[in-house]
């Protein structure tokens, strides 16, 4: 074989590989909530600086949310799966743009990231939600929250839409939930001694409406001052981000993507 005839095979065999690399290549679409006129959450912090003097800082979920989005998704594109973001700066993104995007990227997971806040300041620890229609009453709040967004008084979100949704990722969605949930409290539940509020089911119209198998995560509570102190620290946000990752690992690992080969 000619010098010129092995280099000609060896491109054609690299082209090959990359090809079929590319063809398998899980996509995950990471969703930061809220975002541009929607702030999601808000909490306010005083501090002593550096200089004893006393500051007050207003946290907004819509900015944690992205810082967290942004280094999943860092990580994951290490990990060479093909990832994109439903916003990747502070921008209004309705929960049907999101959903289209979802359609667009023909993405395989869906994750849609969040924070919690409740009235009482002892309330904390992250969760992991997947898309049904039985939840309970203590749910309903935090479904309330995290549905606001629809364009327009008459979008509909119908039950039948919902139902067949359900039916046809419910079994994947808990999978990844499990996997995700079980990352997590690997990772935060020790050394960040973060209260595990567990799995629960819950119907967010982003996730009925993205067709997908996918999660929606709660970091943790932005209404309790320690653990917003927490939440908003890079080592919080590389543990959960690691955490996130390593999840969506085990979850294909366990559930193999089908392929056309
Ligand atoms: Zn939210």
């Amino acid at each position: 074989m000619t010098y010129k005839n092995k280099f000609s095979l060896t491109f054609i065999l690299l082209f090959v590989v990359f090809g079929v690399l590319k063809l398998q290549a899980q996509t995950i679409l990471i969703d930061p909530g809220h975002g541009g006129k929607d702030d999601g959450a808000k909490a306010f912090q005083a501090f002593v600086n550096k200089k004893g003097k006393l500051e007050k800082k207003t946290h907004f979920e819509k900015d944690l949310v992205l810082e967290l989005s942004k280094r999943i998704s860092k990580k994951l594109k290490e990990k060479n799966y093909r990832v994109f973001m439903t916003r990747s700066f502070d921008r209004t993104v309705s929960l049907e743009k999101r959903a289209a995007i979802a359609e667009r990227v023909n993405a395989d997971l869906f994750i849609s990231i969040h924070a919690n806040a409740s009235y009482y300041k002892t309330s904390g620890g992250f969760e992991t939600y997947y898309l049904n229609n039985k939840s309970n009453q203590a749910i309903k709040k935090v479904e309330e929250v995290e549905n606001k967004g629809l364009e327009g008084e008459d979008s509909v979100v119908n039950q039948i839409l919902i139902d067949l949704v359900v039916n046809r990722t419910v079994e994947s969605s808990k999978a990844l939930a499990s996997s995700i949930h079980g990352k997590l409290k690997d990772f935060l539940g020790t050394s960040l001694k973060m209260k595990d509020r567990g799995i629960k089911p819950g119907l967010f119209f982003v996730l009925a409406l993205s067709k997908r198998p996918g999660v929606l995560l709660e970091m943790g509570f932005m209404s309790n001052p320690k653990e917003l102190r927490k939440i908003s620290s890079s080592t919080f946000q590389e543990s959960y981000s690691s955490a996130v990752v390593k999840g969506i690992e085990l979850y294909f690992k366990v559930n193999k993507k089908e392929t056309a080969f």
